[in-house]
């Protein structure tokens, strides 16, 4: 019996017959350049050093860094900065088929893209010698997990308090059933004759850290790509700044409550 309703559960979830219809709409609702609803909480773990949640359509994803700080195995040491240490992990549940806790080859590439979209905005030169940690967790996927993951790691660094030159937003545009779209889901992700492009981008210095591309497209094509996915990466930093300050305006109350409360006793 469960093992029915699994079943039906997976063909109710199978693709859609066409992605895109005549009035170009996607099969969920969105528009060819519109991204999936977008989610951010920052500094919401109490032990590590700084951390981010994001939602991304069906995404989950924390992220969460430890450092500057020691760092272990000591021959990993840098002379002359921090080592900035990135593990890019899904977790067994995040997709519909259990997938294996070990690490796969994609998740060490994932993990290497993560690091050299994120350290150009790092002023890692202040820590010669220590270890920056960045963990990202994948707790439910759903295509674009290494774009939301630079995201959310952007912003745990920030709130490790760790000196940057800007916030990295990442987004991916790509091609789908011929028309370029926005922040592909994973059904369009994986539709055949498709292609996909994640780019990571610096919105204040207008720099392009991190640019892949899937499949096949035109020099024309990838033209409307790149200056599709910058503009999502343009909206998604945005939304980054706002989440920084909704975390910094809820510090600065709490720090007012306690400032009120210590005049209080002194009073008395
Ligand atoms: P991204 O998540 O950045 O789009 P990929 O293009 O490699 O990276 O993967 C696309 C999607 O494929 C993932 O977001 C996830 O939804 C799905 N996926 C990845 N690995 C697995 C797996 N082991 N089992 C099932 N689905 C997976």
């Amino acid at each position: 019996m469960i093992n029915l309703v699994r079943r039906l559960l997976k063909t109710s979830q199978k693709k859609p017959e066409k992605l895109i219809d005549e009035k170009e709409i996607r099969y969920d609702g969105r528009k060819l350049n519109e991204m999936r609803p977008v989610k951010i909480e920052v500094g919401i773990l109490g032990n590590a050093d700084g951390s981010a949640y994001i939602e991304q359509g069906k995404n989950r994803i924390l992220a969460a860094v430890y450092g500057p700080r020691e760092i272990h195995p000591k021959h990993q040491a840098l002379p002359d900065r921090a080592a900035l240490r990135c593990r890019y992990h899904m977790a067994p549940f995040s997709v519909q088929e259990r997938k294996s806790p070990a690490p796969s080859r994609r998740e060490v590439e994932i993990s290497k893209v993560m690091r050299e979209a994120l350290e150009p905005s790092v002023f890692t030169e202040y820590y010669p010698r220590t270890a920056i940690d960045l963990f990202v967790e994948v707790l439910q996927a759903d295509g674009g997990t290494r774009c939301a993951g630079i995201t959310v790691a952007s912003l745990a660094l920030a709130d490790a308090g760790i000196p940057m030159r800007d916030l990295v937003s990442a987004c991916a545009a790509g091609k789908v059933e011929g028309r370029v779209v926005l922040d592909l889901s994973d059904v369009e992700d994986k539709s055949s004759d498709g292609a996909d492009m994640p780019v990571a981008y610096m919105s204040s210095l207008n720099a392009v850290t991190l640019l892949q591309m899937d499949g096949m497209l035109t020099p024309d094509e990838f033209e409307q790509t790149l200056n599709m996915a910058v503009e999502g990466c343009k909206q998604i930093s945005q939304l980054q700044k706002e989440a920084l300050k909704a975390k910094y305006a809820t510090a600065k109350e709490a720090v007012a409550e306690k400032e009120e409360e210590a005049e209080e006793e002194a009073k008395e």
